[in-house]
């Protein structure tokens, strides 16, 4: 089933679009806080955000910048009480896919639910592949030379980043940046410990050490 995300701190908003989107068939979770949405997002539960832009932890655009380091993929849908261009054009900066003013009707707020849904389905039914591994983005299903095999969230999330820049020395920082997705201590090791984790699983010679520069996928 089709789980949607709604972030929204007025409860009455949040209600209406939850009961809205359960009758039209989707299944949904409110948060009305801004701060674990990242974090919800990247388990990779949902199929769609719909996302209000006041909250009272952290703006909208802020969270939308979170989602987008960590889960590029995901349709997110901006809502907004501020009527200004400024707002709009701020949210399709920052990776919005879609904006919705409020006050807005449900059925209009359904038409590009629906609409951003079609879209996504197409785009990340994709598997990403590369010498004898496959990754299905869409069911996190993970093949080695036709045999599956089990990644946890954190090396699924490294793997895909190395699968999406095939070729490519990426630095710790990149890989920590757009696995991780938050700021960690540079001096952290964790990078090294999970290429060393991916290693043992797609194989002994699937991720190459770039001395100096960082990693890539042989
Ligand atoms: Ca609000």
């Amino acid at each position: 089933m089709t789980q949607i995300l709604i972030v929204e701190d007025e409860p009455r908003i949040a209600a209406f679009v939850a009961a809205g989107l359960k009758a039209a068939g989707y299944a949904s979770h409110i948060e009305h806080t801004g701060t674990p949405v990242a974090e919800l997002v990247a388990g990779g539960d949902f199929d769609l955000v719909i996302l209000d832009v006041g909250l009272p932890d952290i703006d909208g655009f802020e969270v939308l910048r979170q989602v987008r380091r960590r889960s590029p993929g995901i349709p997110v849908i901006m809502l907004t009480a501020r009527s200004a261009v400024r707002d709009r054009v701020a949210g399709l900066e920052a990776g919005a896919d879609d904006y919705v003013p409020k006050p807005f009707s449900f059925e209009e707020l359904l038409a590009r639910v629906r609409s951003r849904l079609r879209v996504s389905v197409q785009e990340t039914s994709l598997t990403l592949r590369h010498g004898g591994i496959e990754l299905d983005v869409r069911t996190r299903r993970v093949r080695v030379d036709d045999k599956e095999i089990d990644l946890s969230a954190r090396e699924f999330a490294l793997a895909e980043v190395f699968l999406r820049h095939p070729d490519q020395v990426l630095s710790r920082e990149q890989l920590l940046s757009a696995a991780w997705g938050y700021d960690f201590d540079p001096g952290s090791n964790v990078v090294d410990v999970y290429v060393r984790y991916l290693r043992k699983k797609l194989g002994a010679d699937a991720i190459q050490t770039v001395r100096g520069m960082g990693y890539r996928l042989a």
